[in-house]
């Protein structure tokens, strides 16, 4: 899970990255893990412009690309497009330059990741496909709104070499080497979480042992499946827009 399966293919645009972001915001939207009040971004490679999608007030099931703010890893807003800029953006900048690997980050507010966090409960790898989360989910304990540096640096501190970290009683952050390996991690980061939850109410979660877990994290990490899990929820989001129901089902 170390090096990223797209790194052979060509360096896509800013343009190109700029729907991407979009896109990914929409699809989060869909599966109901950004809410209100979560952002994605990526990374233009050999840059240090980050793109991310706009803040609480948007429609997230509906945002395009000229939406997407374009800021300096230092902090500093480039192209402003007009919307409401995401009160934690420096969530982002903050790992992004921490992380110099890291080409998307999620910021999600999902439903059953955030319980497990208020619960007490690390999370643990329960099904196939949550198997990557094996190497450990490391919790932030503190509720606030990330709104300064100093807890942007300890956000990022807390989520060390992680693929994810947890955000007691908020929410959680979720990286990736390329943007579709952001949003596989995220799908199934919530995914994972809602089982873990459902398996506790029925009486106790069963997590993968170290050895499952390693074999299933390498057996479902490919770019063949990266590109389907993107296809399939990118159909879907522009179907629900289409269709003007761009709100989860769950909401
Ligand atoms: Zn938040």
């Amino acid at each position: 899970m170390q090096a990223s399966p797209t790194a052979a293919e060509p360096i896509e645009t800013e343009a190109e990255l700029r729907g991407k972001t979009a896109t990914m915001c929409m699809m989060l939207n869909l599966q109901g893990s950004i809410g209100m009040f979560g952002h994605v971004s990526i990374r233009v490679p050999d840059t240090d412009r980050i793109l991310l999608s706009p803040g609480a007030g948007s429609e997230k099931g509906a945002i395009r690309p000229e939406d997407v703010f374009v800021f300096d890893i230092h902090g500093e807003i480039l192209e402003h497009p007009g919307g409401e800029i995401p009160l934690e953006w420096r969530i982002h900048t903050q790992i992004h330059r921490d992380r110099p690997e890291i080409m998307s980050v999620t910021h999600l507010h999902a439903q059953h990741s955030t319980l497990l966090g208020i619960a007490g409960r690390p999370i643990v790898p329960v099904f196939l496909h949550g198997a990557f989360l094996h190497t450990g989910v490391p919790v932030w304990d503190d509720p606030r709104l990330v709104v300064n540096d100093a807890q942007a640096a300890s956000l990022s501190a807390a989520l060390g070499k992680n693929v994810a970290v947890q955000q007691r009683g908020h929410g959680s952050v979720v990286v990736g080497e390329s943007a579709e390996i952001a949003f596989f991690r995220s799908t199934f980061f919530e995914e994972n979480a809602r089982k873990q939850v459902e398996a506790e109410i029925l009486g106790g979660a069963l997590p993968l042992k170290p050895e499952e877990a390693a074999d299933c994290a390498r057996g479902t990490f490919n770019p063949r499946l990266l590109r389907l899990l993107w296809g399939y929820y990118e159909r879907k989001a522009r179907q629900a827009l289409a269709n003007n129901t761009p709100m989860p089902e769950s909401w």
